[in-house]
């Protein structure tokens, strides 16, 4: 793996937030090499629809096999049950499923050197619920990038809804979270609505 170090001016703005007189260096690393998505690979590709994106889970419906003897649904998905180990199979949200924030954590002052120039940054776990009669949640959570306006604003219990890439990257951040209601012009930069999924629907 060729690295390449090249020590940072001072007025570098990774400076800006060390605490005591660290020595940071600009390190290059080359890495070159192919990353299959394997059994999630639908997911990855129903992220990068763009304008058609779409959310896809799996289930596992062999509700006999399980602790609660219920089906279970899986996203971020998995190719197999965690509880029964069967395959499980593919399934897609609705558009009018609710996007519910669950906890979420925000780092304000220090992020990873990738996020520095996006602060804040909110991360945020996030609960499924399906438009069914029972309201079914999923039986995970799956955590995101909320962009909005005021993170303080953000809470627990607040409906978010997903916007898109419009040039897919081809990994998670295909997919980032904002308020219902959200305006357009409010977006992050580069994400579009899916007309799968949209950010104006009232529940
Ligand atoms: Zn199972």
């Amino acid at each position: 793996m060729p690295v390449k170090d090249t020590i940072l001016n001072r007025q570098d703005k990774a400076y800006r937030h060390a605490r005591t007189d660290v020595v940071i260096v600009q390190r290059e690393v080359h890495i070159k090499y192919k990353k299959s998505y394997g059994g999630m690979s639908p997911y990855i590709r129903g992220i990068m629809g763009r304008e058609h994106a779409r959310l896809l889970y799996t289930i596992c419906d062999k509700a006999e096999d399980h602790d609660d003897l219920k089906p279970l649904r899986f996203q971020v998905p998995r190719a197999d049950c965690p509880e029964c180990y069967a395959p499980t199979h593919w399934q897609e949200l609705p558009g009018d499923t609710r996007f519910i924030v669950e906890t979420f954590s925000t780092a304000v002052d220090l992020a990873g050197i990738s996020f520095m120039d996006q602060l804040p940054v909110t991360v945020a776990w996030i609960k499924a619920v399906l438009p069914d009669d029972e309201n079914t949640e999923l039986d995970t959570l799956v955590a995101g990038m909320v962009h909005s306006e005021d993170y303080k604003k953000l809470k627990k219990g607040d409906d978010v809804r997903p916007v898109f890439r419009k040039n897919p990257a081809s990994n998670a951040s295909d997919v980032m979270w904002v308020l219902l209601g959200t305006a357009v012009e409010k977006f992050p930069s580069g994400y579009v609505e899916s007309k799968n999924y949209r950010v104006q629907k009232n529940f």
